[in-house]
């Protein structure tokens, strides 16, 4: 098993690390109610996906 010659460093562990911090989702705008949904998906707001109602929603019973 390969073993590192040296310590890695505290800096050289921290600046390696800088890449790994979670960024957050892009959400997109619900064109009929103008929630947050993301890409791809349906609205869980209004149950919509690209203008038209895929499922009803809990929120809405007509
Ligand atoms: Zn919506």
């Amino acid at each position: 098993m390969a073993v590192p010659r040296t310590r890695t460093s505290n800096a050289r562990k921290n600046s390696r690390r800088s890449h790994h911090a979670k960024k957050p989702k892009n959400f997109g705008k619900c064109s009929n109610c103008g929630g947050s949904h993301l890409p791809h998906k349906l609205c869980m707001h209004c149950g919509h996906y690209s203008g038209r109602l895929v499922i009803h929603a809990k929120k809405d019973e007509e």
